[in-house]
């Protein structure tokens, strides 16, 4: 209700007031005016007539009165309410019943417990009690407060009311400063009684609050400091953790959407080191103010620093190959490219069969951090293909022998030896082609610088491969012509970690399939033999034949550019040799037309087998 009404209201009990105060000597002057006249007129029988009168006039006076009191007093308490609730409302107070002078009444078994009853046993006897306590002494502050501020300034002091209410108010503040308690004994038989009344005041809250001894035996204070303790060593942890996981998170992100390999295994290698370093450790430690935080702290911000860094070298890079710019250069490329595309493609598809001719690959797309508290958040890990996770001792002897060991991890069926000579004899091949097609593929680059200029050397400084790729150049790098076995050993508390690597040079690759030759037995030894193509042999192919295609007389005479391959004549396949007179120069594309037709015909011959 707002103040005007109420004022109103007010204005108008007072004037019923007025009415009712006036009433009952209003009302006997008439009573005896009337009385009178009637005795001045005179008439007969007059006596009685007054007589009666005045019993009438009486009994009208005592009731008119009754009703008009009985309407003021209920008008009263209901004007008397409205303001109360609006004063409350105003001092934004919602009840009084906190204010009160007991806030808690303790019955207790005997006279004397009454007497020596205190604060220590009343929170000691219930551990709820005390945060009770504290809340509702908060809560009577808060009132308190509120009520010093309406009384400071409101709009109903103009009430002839108000200093009631004020006085109202004044009274419950009397009960802000302190928790009552009421401990009373009351004999069954309700004869005898005693009772005491408990003021804890703010501060004696505040001391049991802060000094939990208080309320403690010593041996409950040191097993509650322990917890403490932990607890507070836990949460610290937990903190470390997230820390960890937020790095590891941001590197799970960005993962899929590298555009450079060498980030991704840069990234692996950071959180690597972040769990081996920080995990074990935020496990270990025992206090909360080791001096180990820091550092562990220091090395968290290093590493995340570092996988931002690369996380937001990536978002440049890829943003320059969504810009205007890269699209402009993408096609005037386009026009130019359009006569190597063909070419680009073919040595693609052998980049990509070059990996599957290689022995047993131990890649797995992803593994985990593995925790055993599951701590920290799993990981995209990616592990590098042809790798060996060997003990400590292996380690050491496949250092010292690594071609042995490479056939013991990477070559472990002999039954298989046959179909593998026969791949690493291809890889060889093949291995020389791609190089001879990468000095081709940056002949063609050279071609196009001059339309490079405009090319952030940032982009090239980081992603050249990905900028040609993009481009549809055909990418062969160093990974490509270069597949490496490792060897890798990691000790048990995931600290140290050791690797070595066997980079299958084309001298290592005829060595290994000696090595695998010679594990055959003098049988499939003999069926398997077969002089390999070398890089002098190849050399010699071509140079006898001119350096032109046999099939189609192109030479890089005509077309410097030209990627000439040798061919067998009578394919491996159907029982050709290696040798000089099966040998031809073919160029690339009559080449892969040869390959392509032989395949047809295979697959027709099997479609023939089956008929038969
Ligand atoms: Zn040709």
């Amino acid at each position: 209700m707002t103040y005007d009404i109420l004022h109103s209201k007010e204005k108008n009990c007072r004037t019923l007031n007025v009415f009712r105060i006036l009433s009952i000597p209003v009302l006997t002057v008439i009573v005896f005016l009337i009385a009178f006249i009637t005795a001045i007129i005179g008439a007969d029988g007059y006596e009685s007539t007054i007589v009666f009168i005045i019993f009438i006039g009486t009994i009208v006076i005592i009731v008119s009165y009754a009703i008009i009191n009985s309407i003021y007093k209920r008008k009263k308490r209901k004007l008397y309410d409205a303001i109360e609730q609006s004063i409350l409302q105003a001092a934004g107070v919602s009840e009084w019943q906190f204010l009160t002078d007991c806030d808690y009444t303790i019955r207790l078994n005997s006279r004397q417990a009454v007497d020596h009853y205190d604060d220590l046993k009343f929170f000691k006897e219930d551990e709820t009690r005390l945060s009770d306590a504290i809340s509702l002494m908060k809560l009577k502050q808060e009132y308190k407060k509120s009520f010093q501020k309406f009384l400071k300034n409101n709009e109903y002091t103009t009430l002839k009311t108000y200093p009631l209410f004020v006085n109202k108010i004044e009274n419950n503040l009397l009960n802000t400063d302190c928790y009552y308690v009421f401990a009373i004994y009351i004999s069954p038989s309700g004869r005898s009684q005693n009772s005491a009344k408990l003021s804890i005041t703010k501060k004696r809250l505040r001391e049991f609050e802060e000094d939990k001894s208080l309320l403690m035996s010593k041996g409950e204070y040191n097993k509650y400091i322990k917890a403490q303790e932990s607890e507070k060593l836990s949460k610290k942890q937990q903190d470390y953790y997230g820390r960890v996981n937020d790095v590891i998170d941001l590197a799970n992100e960005n993962k899929d959407s590298l555009v450079n390999k060498s980030d991704a295994d840069e990234l692996d290698k950071l959180v690597s080191l972040l769990f081996d370093r920080t995990v074990n450790s935020i496990k270990k430690i025992k206090t909360c103010d080791s001096e180990e935080w820091e550092i562990i702290e220091k090395y968290i911000s290093d590493i995340d620093e570092r996988v931002r860094k690369i996380t937001d070298k990536n978002t440049r890079i890829l943003e320059y190959y969504a810009s205007d710019e890269f699209a402009k250069i993408k096609l005037t490329c386009d026009t130019l490219m359009n006569t190597q595309r063909e070419f680009n493609e073919y040595i693609d598809e052998k980049v990509k069969s070059i990996s599957e001719l290689f022995g047993t690959n131990v890649i797995r797309n992803e593994t985990t951090n593995e925790d055993e508290f599951n701590y920290i958040h799993t990981y995209k890990k990616s592990i590098t293909p042809f790798t060996a996770e060997v003990s400590s001792t292996v380690f050491a002897s496949a250092e010292n022998n690594p071609l042995d060991y490479v056939v013991k991890h990477f070559y472990p069926n002999k039954g298989r030896y046959p179909e593998q000579i026969r791949k690493l004899q291809l890889l060889v091949e093949e291995l020389e082609t791609l190089k001879e097609a990468k000095t081709i593929i940056e002949n063609y680059k050279k071609d196009i610088q001059q339309y490079l200029s405009d090319v952030p050397s940032f982009i090239m400084e980081n992603d050249e491969d990905g900028f040609y790729a993009r481009l549809g150049f055909a990418t062969i790098n160093e990974n490509t012509l270069t597949v490496e076995y490792k060897f890798a050993y990691t000790s048990n508390s995931g600290r140290a970690q050791r690797y070595f690597t066997v980079p299958m040079t084309e001298e290592t690759i005829i060595s290994l399939i000696e090595m695998l030759e010679s594990k055959l037995t003098m049988s499939a030894f003999t069926k398997e033999q077969r002089s390999l193509m070398t890089s002098k042999l190849r050399l010699q192919i071509k140079e006898r034949d001119n350096y032109t295609c046999k099939h189609c007389g192109n030479s890089i005479h005509k077309e410097p550019n030209l990627l000439l391959e040798i061919d067998h004549i009578i394919p491996v396949s159907k029982g050709g040799c290696t040798r000089e007179d099966n040998l031809q120069t073919l160029c690339w594309k009559c080449n892969r037309n040869k390959s392509n037709k032989l395949q047809q015909n295979e697959i027709l011959s099997g479609i023939d087998d089956k008929d038969d």
